[in-house]
């Protein structure tokens, strides 16, 4: 830290992502990417896009918008878009907490939670979760902040019904919720259909997992328009400019081309009872994900351990060092032959553990 900087930042701890290492080729299994290649829709509207870079791009994400309301059967003035969903989290928390308005989060759920919290200067409150990892829905209740919940949740994938949220919602009437849909598509329930009953709920979601353009950097809030506006005056009071219109194209594309999505949604889905399968095999135990990852331990396997195989091995999984999963991976869900690598290396971890 040099001298200079500021001190209202000096304890800011900053988000570590997952790692993207160079150095050699893995199966990369560790940043919940998704294994397939965005739509050639995509690729090729954002390659004619690339034509025109030399002008600004469209601050209001026009046709993107047009495509998206479309297809989500809501209004224009109800969705935002953003760079990569993280920026919409980001505004949320500058938006709608503050020092009588705290956030409040669960204490194992997306890391970059308590990083916005203090980068904004909020106080946050993280809530435990049941011993399973499940949400206790009760902690919730009429608990008077602004409430974030990723759902399905991270790193576990378990996701929470409807009927919860709307608990959670109903009783805090003069509080937003803030619903982290980024593993939406892979099975749960999205909270999308309820923005107009409650003017309370935010959904955030992204391109970045289901719709393979996490290098693109797009993301949404979706929420009833004068929400929307809040958001817009910390979008235009920031960087108007937060899609690039490359980025905005491949939207355009990827939405245009949503079976391709739906199709790969479905191939993961399969491919996720494919691993926990094999994975209960060998002896592992999981929880429910319903996202394109599974959160897995195994018995006589330290965490940290298995995770540094592998990697040796060339296979790339994500450990988290936090007390309370420090046992657990969390492991994406490729292709089968990504898994089957996986499978046969972590088979092997364990035959030479048992020697
Ligand atoms: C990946 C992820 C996001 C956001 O990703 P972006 O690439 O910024 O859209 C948000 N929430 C959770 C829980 C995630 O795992």
């Amino acid at each position: 830290m040099s001298r200079f900087f500021s001190d209202k930042f000096s304890s800011l701890e900053a988000y570590t992502p997952g790692e993207q290492p160079k150095d050699m080729k893995y199966v990369k299994l560790n940043t919940n990417e998704s294994p397939f290649p965005p739509s050639p829709k995509a690729i090729e509207y954002a390659s004619r896009a690339a034509e025109s870079l030399q002008l600004y791009c469209d601050p209001e994400c026009t046709r993107l918008t047009e495509e998206f309301s479309k297809l989500y059967g809501i209004k224009k003035d109800e969705v935002l878009f953003t760079n990569g969903s993280d920026d919409a989290l980001n505004f949320c928390f500058s938006a709608f907490c503050d020092d009588e308005t705290p956030a409040a989060f669960a204490d194992i759920t997306y890391g970059f939670y308590p990083v916005f919290a203090q980068m904004n200067r909020v106080p946050f409150t993280e809530i435990p979760l049941n011993e399973d990892f499940t949400i206790n829905v009760d902690d919730y209740i009429g608990i008077n902040k602004t409430v974030f919940i990723a759902n399905p949740n991270a790193p576990t994938g378990i996701a929470l019904p409807l009927y919860d949220l709307e608990r959670i919602l109903q009783s805090n009437p003069d509080n937003i919720v803030v619903i982290d849909e980024a593993y939406v598509d892979f099975g749960a329930q999205s909270a999308v259909g309820l923005i107009h009953k409650y003017d309370n709920l935010i959904v955030t979601q992204t391109f970045s997992k289901s719709r393979s353009l996490a290098g693109g950097r797009l993301g949404m809030a979706i929420a009833n328009s004068s929400l929307i506006r809040d958001l817009n005056t910390l979008k235009y009071s920031t960087n108007p400019y937060n899609v690039s219109s490359m980025t905005q194209a491949a939207g355009v594309g990827t939405i245009i081309d949503d079976d391709y999505t739906k199709k790969n949604c479905a191939v993961i889905a399969e491919n996720r009872g494919y691993l926990t399968n094999k994975l209960e095999e060998l002896g592992f135990t999981h929880t429910p994900s319903v996202s394109n990852f599974v959160f897995a331990k195994h018995p006589e396997l330290d965490g940290g351990e298995l995770y540094r195989s592998l990697k040796e091995r060339g296979v790339l999984i994500r450990h988290f060092t936090k007390e309370k999963i420090r046992d657990y991976n969390r492991i994406t869900v490729g292709t089968k032959e990504q898994l089957d690598i996986l499978l046969k290396n972590i088979k092997e971890i364990l035959q030479e553990a048992r020697a």
